[in-house]
């Protein structure tokens, strides 16, 4: 149980649950409620991007993830009369453990995440609603009972409906999307099996993924939004066959729909909280910003938020944390994730204007120049200068915190990683053998890698882990934060510096 020290996390969709994680593992007593009763539920998202699997390291659960995952996706780009194959294997982003993104059902995220919860002694409280706040006591319902829940701190991870940002009264700017997403599970005649297929079609990108949870194949498609009672961001009521049928007639593919085993009509919108944080509750993932479904970015997002806001939340809430400094830990995550998600929301926008957009630009693109550069297409897939920059950016590998308050440089340190940027991964010598950076700080804390000559810095209390590296020479050194963004870089790495910095990342005075 929470308790009054405790956190609780309402909403066990990914961003919850990550962030309940996460919490846990920094030592906080952690609660999770969920409205539903029922926790498995259709999947949205199906991508899942590099840096979400190695903020999810630490945790224990990026193998189950991976097990459950299309780890080399192969998809066929048909574009006009031309069809272009395109293997996610062949892409290998550098700096990084997971060098491409992988295909992997929502569902299945959330199933590995829950289990890991469980595996540490927090279940998920299901049929269990926020329904009212006052102060920091939450008003918890169950099957027509009432629960007055006290919190030390509250993580509003309740999706784009989100009542701890309607009981805050925190403003949600943005505005609905003029097209819907229609999706389907489905059997289908007609279409390779083994690959996903997505069509630069006039009325929009049309995608199957061989991924689908009532059926093989998932059905993704845009239609002209319609007016509904179902909130944003969730499935709808069921399309009739013959939209879908109409859709894969559209796209001109050679495929023919024998089953419908599940369909939705989802709603759109695109919306930023105004702050991510009102006093002790904070928002996350969808709950503080709503995406389109392009770029895949909403649930990466989203467990990013929860890792960066998970540790923080266990070490304000631990004894010694108090006054200035907690206060400047707790601000960070507003500071650090807002414009990043700012950003993120930014680029799904465009990037849903070129897949869905019914615009005579975007539709031009669509069917004239994407099957011009389509003969192309092979050449730039294998040209890395090419290809590795955008993908970076949709990895999200390319978000940096360098002006958050936790971001600190000492001395003249060399190089990168600067403070502020995400720790790249890379081998090192360690302890005698050589090892990559992201195996040596796969554990839950801080990680001091120290340089070949930098002096010992003595015990540095729970939670910090040392490691010397013996193949970089200096005297200086990185911090590692819990989320793998670099926190302190010093060169000579000197005691009161670290000290000072541990002493702000515990948000103690
Ligand atoms: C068609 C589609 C495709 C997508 N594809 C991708 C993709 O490929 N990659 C990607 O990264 N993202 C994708 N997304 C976005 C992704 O699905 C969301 O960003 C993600 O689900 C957000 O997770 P969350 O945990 O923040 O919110 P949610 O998944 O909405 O979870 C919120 C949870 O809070 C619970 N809840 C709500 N209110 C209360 C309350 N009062 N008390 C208790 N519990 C409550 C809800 O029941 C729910 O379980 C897609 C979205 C759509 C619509």
């Amino acid at each position: 149980m929470a308790g009054d020290g405790g956190i609780l996390v309402v909403g066990a969709g990914t961003s919850g649950l990550a962030l309940a994680l996460q919490a846990d593992a920094h030592g906080a007593a952690v609660r999770v409620v969920e409205r539903r009763e029922r926790l498995r539920r259709p999947s949205r998202a199906l991508i899942l991007h590099p840096r979400t699997l190695e903020g999810l390291r630490p945790l224990g659960v990026t193998e189950a993830v991976l097990a459950r995952a299309d780890r080399s996706p192969v998809v066929d780009l048909h574009l006009g009369r031309r069809v272009v194959t395109a293997r996610l294997e062949d892409v290998r982003l550098p700096g990084t453990a997971f060098p491409h993104p992988v295909l992997v059902r929502q569902a299945d995220v959330e199933e590995v995440l829950r289990e890991a919860l469980a595996a540490r002694g927090v279940p998920v409280e299901r049929g269990t609603a926020l329904t009212g706040l006052a102060g920091r006591t939450a008003v918890l319902e169950r099957a027509g009972t009432r629960e007055r829940a006290p919190f030390r701190f509250l993580a509003g991870c309740d999706g784009p409906d989100s009542t701890a940002r309607a009981l805050t009264g925190v403003p949600w700017r943005g505005r609905p999307y003029r097209a819907d997403i229609l999706l389907a599970d489905l059997e289908l005649d007609g279409l390779a099996p083994d690959r996903a297929h997505v069509v630069a079609a006039a009325g929009g990108i049309v995608f199957l993924f061989a991924i689908g949870e009532a059926a093989p194949w998932r059905l993704l498609v845009s239609a002209p939004a319609r007016p509904s009672a179902v909130p944003f961001g969730q499935p709808g009521p069921p399309v009739p066959v013959e939209e879908l049928r109409a859709a894969l007639t559209a796209a001109g593919l050679p495929a023919r729909i024998t089953r419908v085993a599940w369909s939705a009509r989802v709603r759109l919108q695109r919306r930023l909280a105004e702050r991510f944080r009102a006093g002790d509750v904070f928002l996350v993932g969808d709950a503080a910003h709503a995406h389109s479904p392009a770029g895949g970015q909403g649930m990466n997002t989203g467990i990013q938020d929860a890792l960066n806001l998970g540790w923080k939340l266990a070490w304000a809430a631990a004894p010694g944390a108090g006054g200035a400094a907690r206060e400047r830990l707790l601000e960070s995550y507003e500071l650090e994730r807002r414009p990043a998600d700012r950003r993120v929301l930014a680029l799904t926008d465009v990037l849903f204007r070129g897949e869905a957009g019914t615009d005579a630009v975007s539709r031009l693109a669509r069917t004239r120049l994407a099957p011009l550069g389509a003969p192309a297409l092979p050449a730039v897939l294998r040209t890395r200068f090419l290809v590795d920059p955008p993908l970076a950016v949709l990895a999200q590998l390319r978000v940096h915190h360098r002006a958050s308050p936790l971001s600190v440089t000492r001395g003249r340190p060399r190089g990168r990683p600067r403070a502020g940027e995400r720790l790249p991964d890379g081998p090192v010598r360690c302890g005698g053998r050589t090892v990559r950076l992201h195996e040596l700080t796969a554990a839950p804390g801080v990680h001091v890698l120290l340089e070949r000559s930098a002096v010992d810095p003595g015990p540095l209390g729970p939670g910090v882990h040392v490691h010397r590296l013996e193949d970089r020479p200096g005297r200086g050194g990185t911090v590692v934060r819990p989320d793998g963004w670099v926190g302190l870089r010093a060169d000579p790495l000197e005691a009161a510096g670290l000290s000072a910095w541990l002493a702000a990342a515990r948000g103690r005075p």
